[in-house]
């Protein structure tokens, strides 16, 4: 079937189109109602039927492909891989949930999971979908801080962590900082599973509340736990975004509508179908994870590669020895991951056998045309950006390989998926903003399925957060878009990343993909400062290729005449940074909240989910040493 057909059945018959695709996965009792939409607009999926993310991941699959690899979880860290089968996924799953049974872990609890990306972590989130408790994943690398909130806020009875992660070859110690969460924590739950992977010799335990898993696995080695059979509008996990704007919000995601999002999307946009092998390089800890490293590749019967470690070591074809060892055909990054490589020497990209990967698609951020050039070129197979937010679960705006691969248009991450009636809307009219003109990007409600249900314990914060923007009933995606005349979107920066200069609006993005076109330059980011003449004005700060051997005072000055070439001398940016790092949150975005509080000799505000501390400082000593360019 052609996209357009597929997409308009999805928009004008939604409730056809969507029992056609429940039927990708298995349920205990059928619905009794495709959609439910008497209270807007809070919508409920597959009313009344009864389904369970583990069994559709794990146990459907064991008679047809139970010999079948289901996971390979890969660490370039500590050397280890581990392959399992869906039968021996099935296993340790089982035994995963019994420990957490005995635990008195219930249906309708929630566990907070604190590991990193290991095989582990996937185990701890399905047994937790087998009992219908309710997980809600902690990126491993977020501080003390960020995890009390967390748990402050989602009330577990179990809190799951590691030792320690490792990072760059270096042990990263968690259990301090769950010691300290709980510390912060008003609601601290009464037992830590600790899934003690031997990296942290150090690490210190507080009787009573501290438990090893290893031990308790012993006596639940060949433990059959049944699977709980949830109704669809059930919650399943709750995952809190990652907060580049402010306090994240506890995302919740359903059971049925979700697992037919999964089956749906694996098929039709990520072109995957059962026994073939999907590698997204996400952490567990993300939307992406959770979406295309469990539930999805699982759902479809398919292998999924999780990986622990970074993108240039032992060296930077880690990735592409990755997908010819294990015949990878799609693979899903983000735009930092392969923005990290581009610093390097690109005969990396062919050095091994890619004749089995068909797809690279990247999301999380925009991606800018030269990077996408880049590594198109550098990879020869097409490269599909896709758009989505922790909120909706799996991409709102991509191109469909699985069902046609229509024109990749490099800059836009293409059309609306199924079920998503998207809407570009005018600030200043309300109105649909006609092709060509910048508006704030909306979906029309119902939305469909797989997006959030609400906001965990608080009906209030997802209206007023997404759907009090406009006259009309809209989810305001709070990014501004663009739409050609042929419906292709691209993405335009958060509402908040705008620059008002002397009353011209301008978004940065626009800006960073000018300054991203000088050849010299890896990444650039642009932020408003205040300007007592002009209101704002665009201040640049980029980072260099590895290679790049020129002069950081020519590349700016260079940066600097490409935005006024391009855009207009409006947007000429009033100072250029070269500097060595951009500071980043965990998942790879940039902060542009806290370069513009330094900038404007503010105070950064909450750094909790940064990167890498020293990418501040950098950014302290370049403002206090001047700018490279004027
Ligand atoms: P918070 O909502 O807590 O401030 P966040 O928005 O950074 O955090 P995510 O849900 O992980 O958390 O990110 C979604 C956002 O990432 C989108 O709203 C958009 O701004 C950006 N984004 C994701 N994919 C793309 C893409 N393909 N192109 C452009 N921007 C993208
Ligand atoms: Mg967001």
């Amino acid at each position: 079937m052609d996209y357009e057909t597929f997409y308009r059945h999805s928009i004008e018959a939604p409730e056809a189109f969507w029992a056609e695709q429940a039927q990708l996965i298995d349920w205990q009792t059928p619905p009794r109602q495709v959609l439910d939409y008497s209270r807007p607009p809070f919508r409920r999926w597959f009313v009344g039927g009864t389904t369970n993310l583990c069994y559709n991941a794990i146990d459907r699959h064991l008679e047809a492909r139970g010999d079948q690899l289901a996971l390979v979880a890969i660490s370039t860290e500590t050397g280890l891989t581990r392959e399992l089968s869906y039968r021996q996924l099935h296993r340790e799953v089982n035994v995963f949930a019994a420990v957490l049974a005995a635990l008195d872990v219930q249906r309708g609890d929630r566990v907070v999971i604190y590991l990193p990306n290991i095989a582990e972590a996937v185990f701890a989130m399905l047994a937790c979908a087998r009992l219908g408790a309710i997980h809600s994943v902690v990126f491993g690398g977020f501080a003390a801080h960020n995890l009390a909130l967390r748990i402050d806020d989602a009330q577990p009875k179990l809190l799951i962590a590691a030792d320690a992660g490792m990072r760059g070859g270096k042990v990263i110690p968690y259990k301090p900082l769950v010691d300290a969460a709980l510390e912060q924590s008003a609601a601290p739950p009464p037992h830590v599973l600790i899934v003690d992977r031997g990296l942290d010799p150090q690490m210190t335990r507080v009787a009573g509340r501290d438990l090893d898993y290893a031990q308790l696995r012993k006596a639940h080695e060949q433990a059959e736990v049944p699977v709980a059979w949830l109704e669809s509008n059930e919650p399943s996990y709750l995952l809190y975004t990652s907060g580049t704007t402010g306090k994240p919000k506890g995302i919740q995601r359903d059971v049925g509508g979700y697992a037919v999002a999964m089956a749906m999307s694996v098929r039709y946009i990520f072109d995957i179908a059962p026994g073939q092998v999907m590698f997204s390089t996400s952490d567990v800890g993300w939307a992406v994870g959770h979406s295309y490293n469990v539930y999805g590749p699982l759902i479809a019967g398919a292998t999924s590669l999780l990986y622990e470690g970074l993108p240039t070591r032992p060296d930077p074809g880690i990735w592409w020895y990755l997908c010819e060892r294990y015949s990878v055909r799609t693979m899903f990054s983000s735009p930092t991951g392969i923005r990290v490589l581009k610093k390097q020497d690109p005969a990396w990209l062919r050095k091994y056998d890619l004749s089995s990967l068909q797809w690279l698609f990247l999301a999380g951020e925009p991606l800018d045309e030269p990077t996408a050039h880049w590594i198109t070129d550098g990879l020869g197979v097409p490269v599909i950006d896709n758009y989505w937010q922790t909120e909706t679960g799996w991409p709102a705006i991509t191109l469909m390989p699985g069902l046609e691969l229509k024109r990749v248009k490099f800059g836009s991450p293409g059309l609306p998926a199924p079920g998503y009636r998207m809407k570009v809307i005018d600030e200043a009219t309300g109105e649909e903003a006609a092709p060509g003109h910048k508006g704030v990007l909306v979906f029309e409600p119902p939305l469909p399925p797989g997006c959030l249900s609400t906001v965990w314990g608080d009906d209030e914060r997802y209206l007023s957060s997404y759907f009090g923007h406009f006259k009309e009933l809209l989810y305001s995606s709070l990014d501004w878009a663009i739409r050609d005349e042929h419906g292709y979107t691209t993405i335009l920066g958060r509402t908040d990343d705008v620059i008002n200069v002397a009353g011209h609006r301008l978004g940065t993005r626009e800006i960073e993909e000018s300054v991203a076109t000088h050849p010299a330059v890896a990444e650039a980011a642009v932020i408003g400062v205040r300007d007592e003449l002009k209101g704002q004005v665009p201040v640049v700060f980029a980072t260099l290729k590895q290679d790049a051997g020129t002069q950081a005072g020519q590349v700016a000055q260079a940066m600097q005449q490409r935005v006024v070439d391009q855009l207009g001398g409006i947007a000429r940016p009033s100072r250029v940074y070269v500097v060595n790092a951009l500071p980043k949150t965990r998942s790879g975005k940039l902060l542009r909240r806290s370069l513009q509080a330094l900038a404007e000799q503010r105070d950064p505000g909450d750094l909790s989910t940064l990167d890498d501390p020293g990418a501040l400082e950098e950014i302290r000593r370049a403002l206090e040493r001047g700018p490279d360019q004027t």
